[in-house]
């Protein structure tokens, strides 16, 4: 089989000159009527969790029997209606774990540390003319994960590090976590001194922490987001954050992006980064490998390695 392949938005240099190795088409690159007069000539869709596929071009495209995937995210890719059609879906799980739960520790260090802000209050020269006002301790306080999965776990791992007692929320126990499962949302935001989401996004977690959520995470509670902007009300969080009703935000991923909202900007206690969870050269080879490698298994056996 000489597949031909369909990208759907742009991937790296380097991902894209492997993928050269048989016919792809850079459907950004065509007029916006390509899919309705050519989408019969592709075998194989290749996309990512940013770029991901809808309902509406599947099902331009009939002959497809594949949809591989950049990342492990699968909210923007259509796979219960390429799954009802027998169509084999990947995407890169596993590899980015590290990556993204390091992340996690570090927006929960620079939020409570103010890391950001202490780094401006140098750099503008103001330590001159005093201290930097005192932040909040980590070590020690309570650790709660939305989401107890793969990245979640490693979370979990690291905290221990820092001594942090940890509970969690899924929707579903796990056992190997002994009695640290909450079914109960609110209960968790209570308890917790920093709330961590790392479940995915889509429908089912759409604006799953609202404003009661983060009341009762509350004046002292941090939120960290290294899941989807969608899991939360980013209205609900900014006004929040603005009227000191939360401790504070690190937030990886926005509802909107790029769009992040400006009345953050100049709040101490948030700190705001690009939806860099994986985003290290390591972990971005690990995947475009994994990529690669589904594939490639896809051509072989008419299976993939990692479905969703
Ligand atoms: P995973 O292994 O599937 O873990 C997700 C966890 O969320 C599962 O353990 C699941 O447990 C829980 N969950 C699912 N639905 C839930 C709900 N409605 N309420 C509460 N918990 C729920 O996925 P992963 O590999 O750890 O990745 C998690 C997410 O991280 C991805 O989906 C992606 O959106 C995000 N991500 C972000 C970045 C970044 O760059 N910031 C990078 C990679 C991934 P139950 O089944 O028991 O509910």
């Amino acid at each position: 089989m000489n597949p031909r392949l369909l990208q759907i938005g742009p991937l790296s240099e380097g991902l894209q000159a492997r993928l050269a190795q048989w016919p792809v088409t850079s459907l950004w690159r065509e007029p916006a009527d390509h899919l309705s007069r050519y989408g019969g000539d592709y075998d194989v869709v290749v996309t990512s969790a940013r770029h991901g596929l809808s309902e509406a071009q599947l099902a331009q495209l009939p002959r497809v029997r594949a949809i591989c995937s950049f990342g492990v995210g699968s909210d923007a890719i259509c796979v219960a209606a390429a799954q009802a059609r027998g169509i084999r879906v990947s995407v890169t799980p596993d590899v980015l774990n590290d990556c993204v739960a390091d992340l996690a520790l570090g927006l929960i260090l620079a939020t409570a540390r103010q890391l950001p802000a202490s780094d401006r209050f140098v750099r503008e020269g103001r330590w001159a003319a005093g201290a930097y006002p005192l932040t909040r301790r980590v070590s020690g306080k309570r650790l709660g994960i939305v989401g107890l999965g793969r990245i979640g776990e490693q979370i979990a791992l690291r905290a221990t590090g820092f001594a942090m007692p940890m509970r969690y929320h899924s929707r579903r126990p796990h056992p190997q976590h002994g009695d640290s499962h909450e079914p109960d949302l609110l209960a968790l935001a209570r308890w917790a001194d920093f709330l961590v989401l790392a479940c995915p996004g889509g429908a089912a977690t759409h604006h799953l922490i609202d404003a009661a959520v983060l009341d009762a995470l509350g004046p002292q509670g941090v939120l960290i987001n290294i899941a989807r902007g969608s899991v939360v009300d980013e209205a609900a969080l900014v006004a929040a954050l603005r009227e000191g009703r939360l401790g504070g935000a690190g937030l990886d991923v926005f509802e909107h992006e790029p769009q992040v909202p400006s009345e953050l900007f100049e709040l101490p206690n948030v700190v705001l980064l690009p939806h860099v969870g994986s985003g290290t050269v390591e972990t971005r080879q690990a995947m475009e490998q994994l990529l690669l490698d589904n594939l490639a298994a896809f051509l072989r056996d008419g299976e993939v390695l990692t479905p969703p």
